[in-house]
C-alpha cells in the first residue's frame, strides 16, 4: 500500500492538503483494476490499512500543533516491517480448531482460551511475531462487576520488591522471570558486540527477539495476576503517577526493563478496574519514600538506593522502605478526599 502513503505525503508536501480517509477508501476499487496484487487481498483489509495510515497522519498533524514536541513524519512501513493485518468486521469465521480467513482459506489454530459467541467477536487481526502467526480476536463483552470489599490500598512499585502494599505485603517477581530478564540483558550485549550486517549479528538479533518476547509474555502474565488480586481485594487502589520523562532518560537496561513492567502493570490494572467497577487513584510521587508515614517527618538525608529499611528519626517508626512509601501513597490518596462511596470517574486526580 505504498501509494496510500505516498499520495498523502505528496498532498501534504506540495499542497499542504490533508487527504481524507473516505477519499482514499473510495479510490480502492479503481486501484484494484490497475494493480492485480490488490485484488488478492480482502477488501476490508485494504480499507483497514487506509484507516491505519489515516490515524498515523492525524497523530502527525496533532503533533505539529504542539510546539513543545518535534513532529516526526509518519514512517513508511516497508515490506518486512508490516507485521499484521485486520479484518475489521467480516471475512473471518472461527470453528473448533480452525479459522477461515477470506482470500486465504481455512487455517488450523491452537486456541489459548475459549472465545465468546461468534456475534460478540468484532474484529480479527493476524500478526506475525518471531516467525509465529497469531490470530487476535477483539470481543465485546459485558463488564463483570466484582463484589465490594470496602477496603482501600496504596501500592508502591518499589526497589526492594516488585510491589509493596500499605497493608505490609511484599510481592516478589518469580525467579524464572528474573532469570529471563538477565538472559535478555545478556543477549542484548551480545548483539552490540557483533559486527554490523554480519551473519552472526543477524543470528544474535533473532535470539534477542525471542528472549524479548519471552520476557514480554512473562511480564504480561505477572501484571495480570497482580492486578487481578488487587481488584479482588480492594475497592480503591492508589499508586504513584509514572513520570514518563524519567523513563525515557533512563538508559540503564535493567532499570528500563523495570519501567516497562510498571507501565504495563498500570495499564492492565486500569482496565481491570474499569471492568470490575473498582477505582484507581494516581498521586504525586514526590518524596513518598523520604517521608515517615506515621508522623510526617521528612528525612534530612535522602534515603539511598541501597537502604532497604526506612527509619524515622522522630517517632522511631521502622519498616521496609517500599511499604512506608505505599502507606504514604494511600495517605495522599485519602488526602484528596477519595471516599469509597459514589461512582467517581476514574482518572488523574
Ligand atoms: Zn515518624
Amino acid at each position: 500500500m505504498k501509494k496510500t502513503y505516498k499520495v498523502r505525503k505528496e498532498a501534504y508536501e506540495k499542497e499542504q492538503r490533508k487527504i481524507t480517509c473516505f477519499e482514499q477508501i473510495n479510490s480502492l476499487p479503481d486501484k484494484k483494476e490497475t494493480n492485480p496484487f490488490l485484488s488478492q487481498v480482502f477488501s476490508q483489509i485494504l480499507q483497514d490499512i487506509v484507516r491505519r495510515v489515516h490515524k498515523n497522519f492525524q497523530a502527525f498533524f496533532r503533533r505539529l500543533k504542539d510546539a513543545t514536541t518535534k513532529a516526526g513524519y509518519p514512517r513508511f512501513k516497508q515490506f518486512g516491517r508490516y507485521d499484521s493485518f485486520t479484518y475489521p468486521q467480516h471475512g473471518f469465521k472461527l470453528e473448533k480448531s480452525q479459522v477461515k480467513l477470506s482470500n486465504i482459506g481455512w487455517v488450523n489454530v491452537r486456541k489459548h482460551r475459549e472465545l465468546p459467541q461468534q456475534e460478540q467477536i468484532k474484529t480479527c487481526s493476524i500478526l506475525v511475531k518471531n516467525g509465529k502467526y497469531y490470530a487476535c480476536f477483539s470481543c465485546e463483552v459485558e463488564p463483570q462487576l466484582l463484589p465490594k470489599t470496602n477496603k482501600k490500598v496504596g501500592v508502591d512499585m518499589g526497589l526492594t520488591s516488585l510491589l509493596a502494599t500499605s497493608d505490609g505485603k511484599l510481592y516478589q517477581a518469580p525467579k524464572t522471570y528474573r532469570k529471563s530478564e538477565k538472559e535478555l540483558a545478556k543477549a542484548g550485549r551480545k548483539v552490540s558486540r557483533r559486527v554490523k550486517k554480519s551473519k552472526r549479528r543477524k543470528k544474535s538479533v533473532r535470539i534477542l527477539a525471542v528472549k524479548h518476547e519471552k520476557v514480554a509474555n512473562q511480564r504480561k502474565d505477572l501484571a495480570h495476576k497482580l492486578s487481578r488480586e488487587l481488584v479482588k481485594n480492594y475497592d480503591l487502589i492508589a499508586h504513584e503517577k509514572l513520570q514518563v520523562k524519567n523513563m525515557v532518560k533512563n538508559r540503564h537496561l535493567a532499570k528500563s526493563i523495570n519501567d516497562a513492567g510498571r507501565n504495563l502493570f498500570l495499564t492492565i490494572l486500569t482496565y481491570k478496574v474499569e471492568e470490575t467497577g473498582k477505582r484507581v487513584v494516581e498521586v504525586e510521587p514526590k518524596n513518598t519514600s523520604q517521608i515517615c508515614n506515621q508522623c510526617g517527618e521528612k528525612r534530612k538525608e535522602k534515603l539511598k538506593l541501597s537502604q532497604r529499611v526506612f527509619k524515622c528519626s522522630r517517632c522511631d517508626y521502622k519498616d521496609n522502605r517500599d511499604i512506608n512509601a505505599a502507606r504514604n501513597i494511600l495517605k495522599r490518596a485519602e488526602g484528596l478526599g477519595t471516599s469509597l462511596q459514589g461512582a467517581v470517574p476514574i482518572g488523574v486526580v
